[in-house]
């Protein structure tokens, strides 16, 4: 369908358009206005002036309206665009034309922005829709000087006499062809549109591009069926059909619908794709197909905004949805088509994550590795310490072995005779003690004989000292080879000795004396030089009995038992010497 004042006209007249109309955004500027036509270009980038812009949407808030969020999107990312340093303030006021209904939109709204606005100075007024366009052109006093922008989707070969007229208009053409390219096999196209002002508008201009396929393709056209009667026909098309979705508002009983509603209700029952018009029907299910994109407006009006000239590609893009593309086996697709809802990577979606994730192993990593080294490090150390201290009780224990040998040696010592190394008196006394507990313990009798060599000085003086040496040590090899292993005989004095006999009675004790004293005699001693000499002994001899409550108060302690033993001994001297005596 033509249109004198659309933006979107291939070729010569479409360029001059865009001249011109590139022309008036600059001229409607107060800036321009104010420098004049000489300096513009230079003024404009060179000294950017904050503008005010009120921008009119037909639909409602961006929750409500997927349409609008693209538009919003589409005009921020063109406001982000680097190296332009204006961007204007914006000022929105939104109709909500689906949700309240065309009239109560704009049933005062005039006023509403008269009063709101008192005290804004505008640069420009810029509308989004049909809905928005037709009401600010039919309030010509709003904001009287300030420039305006109709963007105006729907109101085809409409020219306001007092601003621009920015058609949004479907190509038709376009759409046919690519569904016609995209489609395996395309037999019949389902139009589905309603019978609203603008619904058989787009009919009409559906079907004026579709008379280049008559014969090859059957067309049918419902614009005038019930909601039931739309679904079910719907879940009737099998190959080779396709569906071709308009906006549709209401149904033929007058119910009011929205676009996006049927778009799902019939993507929900349909078994062949679904091409639409608008980029916002693009829901999951529907294919898609050349489309008005909201994206594009939307970057058009922030383009007008900013004092350039509108996206010299006009309105339009090839846009699929990938699912649907893939379910439906659709091919040869546009060059340049956009498609949305690709399945993206891992990699592509949870890349941050993904990172993050490998940070902190590579960080728990390192933690690990260091805490394995400093574990390892205190192993080693606590190796040192152990031998070290394995070292240091080798040392201690032997120390304390050499110290309990010493202890015994010199114990030893203590206690032995060095010329005989028989026991000393102090072991002997020792000994006394020790078996005088026991024998009144167990109830034994113990016997002890005191033993001293006769004459003995007549030795060392007539043999020497070591001749007499010599003997005492002859005498108590005598005592030690004659004695029993249980009994104890030690060298008490100077040539004095005492043998104890434990268990042994005065008779036994008596008996045993005798044979020291017979041995002795018949011994003779080597006093060196080829001399030798004869010895003989006398012995005195006691014994102490086990505690017997009849005869004795008591035992008798070591002093009464030597002091019997020597009182014996001495009546064996006074009574001549070489013989036993016992008390
Ligand atoms: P008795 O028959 O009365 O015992 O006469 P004795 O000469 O043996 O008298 P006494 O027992 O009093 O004298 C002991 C002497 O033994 C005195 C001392 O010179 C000597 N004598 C003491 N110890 C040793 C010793 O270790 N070696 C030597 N050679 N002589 C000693
Ligand atoms: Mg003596
Ligand atoms: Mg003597």
């Amino acid at each position: 369908m033509p249109s004198p004042t659309s933006l979107l006209p291939t070729g010569a007249v479409h360029r001059c358009r865009m001249a011109l109309l590139l022309w008036l955004c600059w001229a409607l500027t107060p800036c321009a206005q104010a420098q004049g036509l000489a300096a513009e270009t230079q003024s404009q980038f060179a000294r950017p002036k904050p503008r005010q812009v009120l921008v009119l949407y037909s639909l409602g808030s961006d929750a409500s309206s997927l349409w609008q969020t693209l538009i919003r999107r589409g005009m921020n990312a063109e406001l982000a665009t680097p190296n332009w340093n204006s961007t204007p303030g914006m000022f929105e006021e939104r109709l909500d034309s689906i949700r309240v209904g065309e009239r109560q939109a704009v049933a005062g709204l005039d006023t509403h922005l008269r009063t709101k606005y008192a005290n804004v100075r505008l640069d420009a007024i810029i509308t989004e829709n049909y809905l928005a366009a037709r009401f600010l052109s039919e309030h010509p006093n709003l904001f009287p000087g300030v420039p305006r922008f109709y963007v105006n989707q729907g109101r085809q070969g409409w020219e306001p006499g007092d601003g621009i007229n920015l058609d949004v208009i479907h190509d038709f053409p376009r759409a046919l062809a690519v569904i016609a390219q995209v489609t395996p096999e395309l037999r019949h196209i389902a139009v589905v549109g309603d019978t609203t002002a603008r619904g058989r508008d787009w009919i009409a201009a559906f079907r004026a591009a579709a008379a280049r396929y008559q014969g090859r393709i059957v067309f049918d056209y419902w614009d005038k069926l019930t909601l039931d009667e739309l679904r079910h026909r719907t879940e009737t098309l099998g190959a080779g059909s396709v569906l071709y979705l308009l906006p549709v508002y209401r149904d033929m009983q007058g119910t009011r619908v929205t676009p996006p509603d049927v778009a799902r209700d019939l993507a929900a029952r349909s078994a062949v794709p679904i091409f639409t018009s608008v980029e916002s029907l693009i829901l999951p299910g529907v294919a898609g197909g050349h489309v008005i994109s909201a994206d594009k407006v939307g970057r058009t009006i922030a383009r007008i905004l900013q004092g350039r000239a509108p996206d010299p590609d006009g309105m339009q893009a090839t846009i699929f949805d990938d699912g649907a593309v893939q379910h439906f086996g659709l091919r040869n697709l546009p060059a340049g088509s956009r498609i949305l809802n690709q399945p993206q990577g891992l990699w592509t979606l949870y890349h941050t994550q993904i990172i993050a994730g490998l940070s902190l192993l590579a960080l728990q990593a390192a933690l690990i590795a260091a805490l394995v080294l400093a574990l390892r490090g205190r192993r080693a150390t606590l190796a040192i310490l152990n031998e070290e201290r394995n070292k240091l009780e080798e040392r201690v224990l032997r120390r304390t072995l050499e110290l309990l040998v010493a202890n015994s040696k010199l114990e030893q010592q203590a206690t032995t005779d060095p010329l005989t190394e028989l026991g000393n008196r102090r072991k002997m006394t020792l000994r006394i003690a020790e078996e005088i507990e026991r024998g009144q313990r167990f109830g034994h009798a113990l016997s002890l004989l005191m033993i001293d060599i006769d004459h003995f000085k007549r030795i060392n003086d007539h043999y020497g000292h070591d001749a007499g040496d010599r003997a005492i040590v002859a005498v108590a090899q005598v005592l030690r080879s004659m004695t029993r292993g249980m009994d104890t005989a030690a060298r008490f004095g100077g040539e004095e000795f005492v043998l104890l006999m434990p268990e042994t009675s005065l008779q036994v004790a008596l008996e045993a004396a005798e044979r020291l004293r017979a041995a002795i005699e018949g011994m003779e001693v080597d006093c060196g030089d080829g001399q030798t000499a004869r010895l003989t002994i006398s012995i005195g001899a006691t014994s102490d009995l086990p505690l017997d409550a009849t005869t004795r108060l008591g035992p008798d302690s070591l002093t009464d038992l030597l002091i019997r033993a020597d009182q014996a001994l001495y009546r064996a001297k006074h009574a001549g010497r070489n013989r036993v005596e016992w008390t």
